[in-house]
Order: C-alpha cells, then sequence, then structure tokens
C-alpha cells in the first residue's frame, strides 16, 4: 500500500512536466522500471499539431501509467510490456494497430514480437490484417502455440482460434496516414524515397528481476510486396534475455542486418559494455555507418535505461519505483 501511494503522488507530480532524476523519492529502489517508445523519426516541434502532439504525450504517458500500475503491484514484466503496446497499439498517434501506416495497396499489415528474458520464450506474428492487438497475438503464439513466429493468413487463422478480436479495415485507418501514403507515393514518382516510420514497444523490469520486451509497427508507408521489417523479428526489433532487453525503432532493413537489439545486449553480455555505450555504438555508429537511422530503447537488470536515437526525435517515456516518470518526443527534452 505504501508503494502504491507513493506511485500514485509520483504520477500526479509527474503528469505536468518531466521530474529531474534527483526528485526521486528518498528510501525507494528502482526495483521495477518500465520504458516506452511511440517512434524514432522527423519527431520535431514543428511536424505536429498541437492537438496531435498532445495526444501522443498523453497516451505515452496512459502506457506508461498503466505498466507502473501493474509492477508496482507486483506484476510481471510481461503484463506490463504486453497492456503498455496494447494501448499504444489502440491510440491514433502511433505507427501500429490503429493509425498503422499504409502500404502501397491502402492496407494495414501489422507485425509485433515479445519476449521474455529469463526462459528466452518468444514469440512473433508478421503482415496481418484486422487483428486488432497484434501483440496479443504475438504473445499467444509464444506461449499457446509451439511456434515462435507466424505470417499473414495463417497468423489471422491462429488469432482466431484464440479468439483475439478482430476490427474491420477501417477501424485502422486515419488521415494522416492517409496523407502520408499520398506524399510518399509521389515522392516516389518523381524517384524520392523519404523513408517514414513509427512503431511502438516496451521493456520493463520487474520485482523479481525479470525483464521482457515487445515491439509493434505498421513497418513502412507505402511498402509492398509482403515487405517485413526488424519489428517482429527476434534479435532484431526485440530482445530480452536475463540482463538486458531492447526494442528497436528506425529503418527496419538496417536494424535486421545489424541485429541490433540482439548486439546490443551482447555487447553488454559478452564485453562487459555498460548499457548506454552498447545501446548507442550501436545506434549512434553502426547503423548509421551502414546507412540507417533509428533509435532503440534499452533497460538492464540493475535498472540502467538507455534511449538513444540518431533521428530528430523519438517518443519516450519511462517510470522507476523510485517515483521518477518522464515523458518526451524531441530530441532537447
Ligand atoms: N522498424 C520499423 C520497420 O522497419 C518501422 C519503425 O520503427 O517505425 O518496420
Amino acid at each position: 500500500m505504501r508503494r502504491r501511494l507513493q506511485t500514485v503522488a509520483a504520477l500526479a507530480l509527474a503528469a505536468a512536466a518531466w521530474l529531474a532524476p534527483g526528485v526521486a523519492m528518498a528510501g525507494e529502489t528502482s526495483d521495477w522500471v518500465i520504458v516506452v517508445h511511440g517512434g524514432a523519426g522527423a519527431v520535431t516541434p514543428g511536424s505536429y499539431s498541437p492537438e496531435d502532439e498532445a495526444g501522443m504525450r498523453r497516451d505515452l504517458g496512459r502506457a506508461v501509467e498503466t505498466a507502473v500500475r501493474i509492477l508496482s503491484e507486483g506484476g510481471s514484466s510481461l503484463d506490463a510490456v504486453t497492456e503498455a503496446v496494447r494501448l499504444l497499439e489502440d491510440s491514433p498517434h502511433f505507427n501500429a494497430g490503429r493509425g498503422a501506416v499504409f502500404t502501397a495497396d491502402g492496407e494495414n499489415e501489422l507485425d509485433a514480437s515479445i519476449m521474455l528474458g529469463r526462459s528466452g520464450a518468444a514469440g512473433a506474428v508478421a503482415g496481418v490484417q484486422g487483428v486488432r492487438h497484434p501483440i496479443l497475438a504475438a504473445r499467444a503464439v509464444m506461449e499457446r502455440s509451439p511456434h515462435v513466429m507466424l505470417a499473414g493468413e495463417g497468423a489471422e487463422a491462429f488469432a482466431r482460434t484464440q479468439a483475439l478480436e478482430f476490427m474491420p479495415a477501417e477501424w485502422f485507418h486515419t488521415e494522416r496516414r492517409r496523407r502520408a501514403l499520398e506524399a510518399a507515393q509521389q515522392q516516389a514518382a518523381s524517384g524520392g524515397s523519404v523513408p517514414a516510420w513509427g512503431t511502438v514497444g516496451a521493456v520493463a523490469l520487474d520485482m523479481r528481476g525479470e525483464l521482457a520486451a515487445a515491439t509493434s509497427t505498421g513497418g513502412m508507408t507505402n511498402k509492398r510486396w509482403g515487405r517485413i521489417g526488424d519489428s517482429p523479428i527476434i534479435g532484431a526489433g526485440t530482445w530480452a534475455d536475463a540482463g538486458c532487453a531492447v526494442s528497436s525503432t528506425g529503418w527496419g532493413e538496417y536494424y535486421i542486418r545489424a541485429v541490433a537489439a540482439y548486439d546490443i545486449c551482447a555487447r553488454v553480455n559478452y564485453l562487459g559494455e555498460p548499457l548506454d555505450v552498447a545501446a548507442r555504438h550501436v545506434v549512434m555508429e553502426r547503423i548509421p555507418a551502414m546507412g540507417g537511422d533509428g533509435g532503440v530503447i534499452a533497460l538492464s537488470a540493475d535498472g540502467a535505461i538507455s534511449m538513444p536515437f540518431n533521428t530528430e526525435g523519438m517518443a519516450r517515456g519511462f517510470a522507476r519505483s523510485d517515483g521518477t516518470m518522464r515523458v518526451a518526443l524531441f530530441a532537447d527534452e
């Protein structure tokens, strides 16, 4: 109860603005942590209407608060990342679930994955349509199938056997993504191409010291030919082991080739690099050297957080059991 009251008090304080790390409440240790992202990319102060910016901050905050409720009551990191991502999938402000980007054919094809740290259990779905919460489908693959990854119609058939919710195609559509598709197609017609992305993800550490990671996306605007990015690929878009958890966002082709999420944790585990050094190396050096960009959220079993991005901004937020909570969009926040 004491912990819950402190959490509620901390959330009330944090609702207004970023809290400096120094405001952590005395006597509390970081025995649980939640970190979420709503995608890296051209996230700049001028790129959203005031309503959209407020909506993004509000929905990121809700995802964090939902995970805080779970973790502060002794719930699992797996439930925390599942619920945080599930809420962000329902938000029209992010490229996952409702509000996902359009394919070249004007459809939404959704990818998601989830992983549990100590056991290494993992599940993923790729290129699914109509599934309201692809992260629940990924979790069902992990928990209730003998497989790790299901794709397309087969994944949808499996989701139906699990009684997961389906929505009509229009439910996923937003005007903003429609305009983005038109812009991308005009650029493609004139020989240019501007990759546009979003994606949502979460990593969490629970009171038992268990890490989990989850990622969900609509992929890239104007994608075709069944293109699948890094988000549903274990090791690229999502990774969790006993000591480290990562969810990626960015230009998926490069994150796949860099095996980005796994590489960060491998550097921590095998080279003994601090989490932030490892995450920065991959996001700020390796991936740009290959020609890609994006960001990650990373969390280690000692509660350290790293959120590097080499794009203009990245929607992100976190909360810890010491009472710290933050939500931000832009680079200078
Ligand atoms: N990484 C995702 C993909 O390439 C997109 C994103 O992060 O926004 O599908």
